[in-house]
């Protein structure tokens, strides 16, 4: 139902026009795929995924013999299921025993500080221990926002001053949450853009800090992206997926965009899969990504 609800604007923006297409030309023709293939790229699923989902659209409706538009809907459904899902794991991955380590990495503003809020509200709601690391050091306010998450939630943050090493920070949280026995340590990490490889290189110092401490850490890396962005949020999960390690994707704001086809336009062009996605700003609006409660969600 969250889903639903979040997703009304690309509803109307995206399936609401599918299904116009398909009651008012009834027959599959070229001009059929033609409006089609414009709707879905309209809707920000992106010019080489469109061409990639027509492509197996004709051949499953030649197989098929499907002649009337209004038999396509669930093909295109399943279809879109099958490249949402790809071979990759939904689902968080956690530590096997012990504690488990995320590290969340992406541009300022994009929504990295609600969404590990959120993300730590429902690990607590599932009875786990959670610890924030304010790796975030840089821009003015990211430690006392972090903060202000935390007591929300009723969580600790582990944090230095403004301008200090976040690798330090780093360094600090993983000993509190060993000595708290806590179940997950979720850290923040700057976001600045300014200068992206002394931005890597703080990232990957994180990184090292953290597996010398807990060798199979960090068991995510998530790269957060802002929905509302579009193609954008696609260019910058190509610039930083190739060289931060990073594990999956959540996508934030998709309740304020009609924008929402991107989740189909970064999971087709990147090997990485969504794993969470932000429904709005408050605690609950987290949701993991079910690629079939996805779509059900669009079209249902
Ligand atoms: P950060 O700079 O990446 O840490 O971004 P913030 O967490 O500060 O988020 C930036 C803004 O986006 C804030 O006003 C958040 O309330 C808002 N925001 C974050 N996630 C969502 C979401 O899923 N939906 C909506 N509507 N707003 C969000």
């Amino acid at each position: 139902n969250k889903f639903k609800e979040g997703l009304t604007k690309t509803r109307n923006a995206f399936v609401e026009r599918v299904e116009e297409l398909i009651t008012r030309r009834k027959k599959i023709d070229e001009e059929f795929y033609e409006e089609l293939e414009e709707i879905l790229i309209g809707a920000d699923v992106g010019v080489n995924t469109v061409m990639k989902l027509i492509d197996d659209l004709r051949v499953e409706v030649k197989k098929r013999k499907i002649e009337e538009a209004s038999e396509l809907q669930p093909v295109l459904s399943e279809k879109l299921v099958d490249l949402l899902k790809g071979n990759a794991q939904t689902e968080l991955k956690m530590a096997d025993e012990g504690m488990t380590v995320i590290l969340f990495v992406g541009v300022n503003g994009v929504g990295k500080t609600t969404t590990i809020g959120k993300l730590a509200h429902k690990f607590k709601s599932e009875g786990k221990s959670v610890l924030l690391a304010a790796g975030d050091t840089f821009r003015a306010g990211a430690i006392e926002q972090l903060e202000v998450w935390g007591q929300r939630v009723g969580v600790d943050v582990i944090k230095q001053n403004s301008g200090a090493d976040p690798a330090a920070v780093m360094f600090d949280a993983i000993h509190a949450a060993k000595q708290r026995k806590v179940d997950v340590l979720l850290c923040d990490t700057a976001g600045r853009l300014q200068n992206k490889n002394n931005l890597m290189d703080e990232l990957n110092k994180i990184f090292r800090v953290i597996q010398r401490e807990v060798p199979t850490a960090p068991h995510e890396v998530l790269l957060v992206l802002d929905a509302a962005t579009g193609q954008n949020a696609l260019s910058q999960a190509k610039l930083f997926g190739e060289k931060s390690g990073v594990t999956g994707l959540v996508l934030t704001k998709l309740d304020g965009t009609a924008k929402g086809g991107i989740v189909i336009a970064i999971r087709s062009e990147l090997d990485l899969p969504v794993k969470l996605v932000g429904l709005g700003e408050k605690m609950d609006d987290l949701q993991e990504f079910d690629p079939e409660q996805f779509i059900h969600a669009l079209f249902g």
